[in-house]
């Protein structure tokens, strides 16, 4: 008989760094799109699984002298090599054992909606110019499964002002992936661990691209909590993150490079700097979401990796535009 205990000591021994279960009735409520259910009625379980972006991957962007570790080792390193390796691996084991997984990494960029979670410029819908229902009252493809909303169930931490999930281990300083399968495995709790955001807001004012408003919020239940996050403007994100703040991008050395920084998401992602496994370049380092909110929370002593020095030891760099 497979259990959670032999899932998650398999799962780290595999090289993930976090395993949480949740139990598929969490999910009652999702909207049709977001439902794991719709992916596998007869599921019992899922397994969320998180993976530690290095500290260090994120160093050379905080010197301003290599963005190389954050967008290749810190993200999509993360997302199209580790994450599925280690999926596949535990996916094994669990279907060795008789039971079927359904495997859920962090969206690749052949999934059939955006990286929003919805397809082709619709909020909360499909588009039927795009994508349509196989039968009555099912999902259009692709279900999109939002893995923060995942983590959450399977007891992983929080989702902080940010929408970023974080965890007492690494606060924001992960990556989720899941599986989804019919094995009947005992749920972790929903995490109620210390509070871990505490709405400091600095999140908020280290973004580059302003994205984060403090006063703006979405409110969801979710696995009967009440959970509530900034209203993140995700079209300035997706541009800001690839490095469209001549505040944060030394690769702009123009106002012909800022514009070419500033189209939309995909041709922005491709401009000037070469994307990363068809991924663009985290230029911008999380300024906000990940880098402002680690050094919050170490400074409150809340993570469980400690480290012997504290991350933000100079003055943090700003360009300004010279042209
Ligand atoms: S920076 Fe502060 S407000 Fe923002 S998510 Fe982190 S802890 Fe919450
Ligand atoms: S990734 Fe960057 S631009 Fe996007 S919300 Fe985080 S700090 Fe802001």
């Amino acid at each position: 008989m497979l259990t959670s205990q032999d899932v998650k000591e398999y799962a780290k021994a595999c090289g993930a760094d976090l395993c949480g279960i949740a139990s598929m009735d969490r999910f009652e409520g999702a909207p049709l799109q977001c439902d794991p259910r719709q992916i596998a009625p007869d599921a019992k379980s899922m397994i969320v699984l998180g993976f530690r972006i290095l500290r260090g991957a994120l160093r050379g962007i905080e010197e301003g002298t290599y963005f190389t570790a954050y967008a290749g080792m810190g993200y999509a390193g993360i997302n199209f090599v580790r994450m599925p390796v280690v999926i596949w691996e535990l996916c094994n084991a669990i279907e060795d054992a008789g039971y079927e997984t359904v495997p859920i990494p962090n969206n690749f960029p052949w999934n059939a909606t955006n990286v929003s979670g919805w397809v082709k410029g619709v909020e909360q819908e499909y588009d039927p110019a795009h994508t349509r229902p196989v039968a009555p009252g099912r999902a259009a493809p692709d279900v999109f499964i939002q893995l923060r909303i995942a983590a959450f169930c399977a007891g992983l931490g929080e989702i902080g002002w940010s929408k970023m999930f974080l965890t007492p281990e690494f606060g924001p300083r992960q990556r989720i992936g899941a599986i989804i399968t019919d094995a009947p495995l005992e749920p972790d709790p929903i995490y109620a661990g210390p509070p871990m955001c505490a709405r400091c807001m600095a999140c908020v004012q280290q973004c580059s691209g302003s994205c984060l408003p403090a006063d703006k919020s979405v409110k969801v239940t979710v696995a009967g909590r009440e959970l509530e996050w900034a209203d993140i403007d995700f079209e300035q994100c997706s541009k800001f993150f690839c490095g469209a703040a001549h505040t944060h991008n030394p690769f702009m050395c123009s106002a012909e490079d800022e514009e070419g920084f500033n189209q939309p998401v995909w041709e922005a992602q491709r401009y000037k700097m070469a994307p990363m496994y068809e991924y663009g370049r985290a230029l911008e380092g999380a300024s906000g979401c990940i880098r402002a909110c680690m050094i919050h929370l170490e400074e409150q002593g809340k993570l469980k990796n400690k480290f012997e020095k504290p991350f933000r030891v100079r003055k943090p760099w700003r360009l300004e535009r010279d042209w």
